[in-house]
């Protein structure tokens, strides 16, 4: 019997519900990620939520950015910009956040996920290691769109 610790990224996205699909509810994701890893965790949920979303973006194999922002469109991750891009850091900003666009604004930043997902898809794409700092956020507050610098080091 294996963990569910143990199962690669292609066995947890592979389904058989035939008549219901793959599309669930935003809501219920974010029962899971919001309130079940806030009570279990506590503070370590936020890191707890950035290191799944690095694991899914290392995962994701994307060879390029423009694939990168087509998977993330594709997973309704959320509707994504690049603002700008230099040599130092790339600002990415993401409409119609999956983890907190509608929410009432709770003050802080809520999407490590989304994040980690980024910072996780960057590395990869540009062996480069990298550090991600999310400036702006729909649901936290207020935002018009949730922005990640992603700047990257040496
Ligand atoms: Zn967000």
């Amino acid at each position: 019997m294996r963990s569910v610790l143990d199962l690669t990224l292609a066995e947890l996205f592979k389904t058989k519900r035939p008549s219901l699909g793959n599309n669930i509810p935003v809501g219920l994701y974010r029962i899971v990620k919001h309130v079940a890893f806030e009570r279990a965790l506590g503070k370590m949920s936020d890191k707890a939520a950035f290191d799944a979303g690095v694991l899914i973006g290392r995962g994701l194999g994307a060879k390029n950015a423009n694939e990168l922002i087509g998977m993330l469109e594709e997973l309704k991750v959320g509707k994504i910009n690049v603002a700008e891009q230099t040599e130092k850091r790339i600002v990415i900003r993401v409409l119609e956040c999956i983890s907190c666009s509608g929410l009432p604004k709770i003050g802080k930043m809520p999407c490590f996920f989304e994040g980690g997902i980024i910072g996780g898809a960057l590395e990869s794409i540009l062996k480069r290691k990298t550090e991600v700092k999310q400036t702006k956020s729909i649901g936290g507050f207020g935002d018009p769109y949730c922005e990640f610098v992603v700047t990257f080091r040496k």
